[in-house]
């Protein structure tokens, strides 16, 4: 995993103050919660760690590099290392399941066999038999399933998610949950996911609630503490 930092970012947008100068350092290969109440500021946070759009001020540290000083070469490069998870999935609905995982790495050049570790991946989800279904044919957790190992092909150091979980019945979510937490067992990436589920945020190694745009706690946890 890869260490994040964030110094005095500050977002606006003409409505609202996304953040607020918001400072934050997460470990290599630690798992943060970001909580709090609809537009606290949580997704505009992964936004900007995905280089998705520029602070208006304060710095982005990614492994060292700041992140909004990259050339364009070098924001594409960033931006692959990152695994992506949204809470719409997002899947492209002509593609198998199969394509969908190796849509990321397609058009590049990469040094690994790109469909075994696409199956490897698929079987690590437990859909290594769907590999040929479209998306369509799958349910809202076997989709965020594909979601995940897609976002985990190109082996990110670095994973962003957006509500994993909030499209998804409690049981679903929890399979998720537990998905997520053997994945990162295994691969050892930072992990910064916005959620509401407090099972979620229970198996992370920190949860740091936002609102209006500020970090308004930051709580290390120890395992299995319930999060309230
Ligand atoms: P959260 O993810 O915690 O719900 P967001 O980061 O989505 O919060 O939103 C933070 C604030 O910024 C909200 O007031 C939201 O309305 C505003 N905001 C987010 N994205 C945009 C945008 N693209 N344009 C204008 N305002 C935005
Ligand atoms: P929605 O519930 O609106 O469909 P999703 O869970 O699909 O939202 O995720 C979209 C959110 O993720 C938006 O708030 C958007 O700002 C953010 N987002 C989109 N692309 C990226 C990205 N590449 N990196 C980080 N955040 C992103």
């Amino acid at each position: 995993g890869v260490e994040v930092s964030l110094r005095s970012v500050t977002r606006k947008y003409a409505s609202a103050m996304a953040l607020d100068e918001v400072s934050l350092d997460v470990e290599p290969g630690s798992a943060v919660a970001l909580m709090g109440p609809s537009g606290a500021g949580k997704s505009t946070l992964l936004h900007l760690v995905g280089a998705m759009d520029p602070p208006d001020a304060g710095e982005i540290v990614v492994d060292g590099e700041r992140v909004h000083d990259l050339s364009r070469r070098g924001l594409d490069r960033y931006r692959r290392r990152i695994g992506f998870v949204f809470q719409r999935f997002h899947l492209l609905p002509a593609l198998s399941v199969l394509d969908n995982v190796l849509a990321p790495v397609l058009p590049r050049r990469v040094d690994f066999d790109r469909r075994a570790r696409a199956m490897e991946l698929l079987e690590a989800v437990g859909l290594a038999d769907r590999a040929s279904a479209l998306p369509s044919r799958l349910s809202g957790g076997q989709q965020q399933r594909v979601a995940i190992a897609r976002a985990l092909i190109a082996r990110p150091p670095l994973l962003l998610a957006d509500e994993p979980t909030g499209n998804l019945d409690s049981a679903t979510g929890h399979e998720i949950v537990d998905l997520l937490l053997t994945l990162r067992e295994e691969h050892g990436m930072t992990m910064l996911m916005a959620t509401h589920n407090p099972e979620l945020a229970a198996v992370c190694d920190r949860v740091v609630r936002m609102k209006d745009g500020k970090v308004v706690s930051d709580e290390r946890l120890t395992p299995s503490q319930d999060v309230l």
